[in-house]
């Protein structure tokens, strides 16, 4: 017994009204970027989404589209003809693989979209339930709450039965709500701060900076495999890579020790915004967490976001560590955030920074240097990745 189809359901987006095909297309995008190795095919349609799988195995699949968002679930389908023997055969073959050896409780459920079919739903059920039950042991009806339900339904061309509803990873598409830049350290929080907003439909730029020799090649490599986890959950990302050894050590030079971190990430904001106008993303996000770290005061937030007018987005400021880690261990990052390679903020860290910073002396200590040159050279020298392929490669498979 072979899969043919999964069907998936939509979550939110379907109380989106007139957005909604914006959204499913965003989705189908997404669906077909991830399983580009695939033979498979997408129909998007009003309520829902069939994925063809061309004989390509449903496992494989499974493992990529439970990370999804938007999908609220979606079931394996096989297919048979009319006959009625074929149907029961694949009710018996499917119940059986669903109750894995274990004792449960099911009922059947046909829909008709032929009419002409010989036997009405009723009968169906009927006739499918009573094979089912001659054929195994341990299994009971139950039509309240059973522990799963076998989905008949019966088409012209073909019938379609399913027996497993897995849970998605819900949300919205990544994409349906526009673009931000996402400041993404080798740490935990970043990464786990870009996840949650790609939950709720953002697409990704990373913007990482680095401070070579002081960070090696491998602190780099750790981002851009960070980078490359978060596209499984549903978006491509450009991770742009921002030469800092510079302004580290102008900021090191010129400003008092306990306000170069402050300094630092002023000059980091001012360079994710300008990455933010080019690429025309809406926002900036941070994986800051309010009093995890000297830098995550409210007032050190404050002086920090004084250098722009732009939203700053901070999907983590009220979670614990704990929680944090929690979610970096389920979607895949956490084992890649505590490798040991320093990052370029590690190193230069003052030993005391001050926590609660005030605005007008870090402006006052950064007005004995000219940061504009060496900004606009860090954003020449630039690289750009693009994550986890080619956009123009996408072009061929839609
Ligand atoms: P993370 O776990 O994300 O590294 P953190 O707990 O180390 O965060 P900070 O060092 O204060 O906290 O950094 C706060 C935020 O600033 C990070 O979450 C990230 O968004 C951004 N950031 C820090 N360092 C860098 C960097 N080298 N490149 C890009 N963004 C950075
Ligand atoms: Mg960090």
């Amino acid at each position: 017994m072979t899969y043919d189809r999964i069907l998936i359901r939509y979550g939110e987006i379907s109380t989106k009204g007139r957005n909604r095909s914006k959204f499913t297309n965003k989705m189908k995008m997404n669906i077909i970027r991830l399983l580009k190795d695939e033979r498979i095919q997408v129909d998007a349609q009003r309520d829902r989404m069939f994925l063809y799988l061309n004989g390509a195995s449903f496992e494989d699949v499974k493992e990529k589209l439970v990370h999804v968002s938007g999908i609220q679930s979606f079931s394996p389908v096989v297919k048979t003809t009319q006959d009625v023997a074929a149907i029961k055969e694949a009710a018996l073959l499917l119940v059986k693989k669903a109750m894995n050896g274990q004792a449960a409780s099911f009922k059947v459920s046909t829909r008709r979209a032929d009419k002409q079919f010989p036997l009405d739903t009723h009968e169906l059920n009927h006739e499918i339930g009573g094979h089912v039950l001659r054929g195994t042991d341990d299994l009971t009806v139950d039509v309240r709450q059973p522990d799963f339900t076998l989905t008949v339904e019966v088409r012209k061309e073909a019938v379609y039965l399913s027996s497993e509803t897995i849970p998605g990873a819900g949300g919205m598409p990544a994409g349906a709500a526009g673009k931000a830049v996402l400041l993404l350290s080798g740490g935990l929080d970043s990464p786990v701060a870009g996840y949650m907003m790609m939950k709720r439909g953002v697409e990704i730029e990373a913007v990482h900076f680095f401070s070579p020799p002081y960070t090696s090649d491998r602190a780099k490599q750790k981002v851009i495999d960070l980078a490359n986890v978060l596209t499984m959950y549903g978006g491509s990302i450009r991770l742009h890579i921002v030469p800092f050894t510079d302004i580290q050590l102008a900021i090191h030079k010129q400003v008092p020790e306990n306000y170069t971190m402050t300094s630092t990430r002023r000059v980091m904001m001012q360079i994710a915004d300008q990455i933010r106008e080019q690429t025309g993303s809406l926002a900036i996000v941070t994986g800051e967490s309010l009093g995890q770290v000297a830098s995550q005061t409210m007032e050190s937030m404050a002086a920090i976001n004084d250098v722009t007018n732009t939203p700053v987005l901070r999907p983590l400021v009220a979670t614990d560590k704990l929680e944090i880690m929690e979610v970096a261990r389920k979607i895949g990052t956490h084992d890649i955030s505590i490798l040991p390679f320093e990052d370029c903020c590690t190193i230069f860290t003052p030993a005391a920074p001050k926590t609660k910073p005030k605005t007008e002396k870090v402006q006052f200590f950064e007005s004995f240097l000219d940061f504009q040159p060496m900004i606009e050279k860090a954003i020449k020298e630039t690289e750009t990745i693009v994550l986890p392929k080619a956009e123009e490669e996408m072009d061929d498979l839609l």
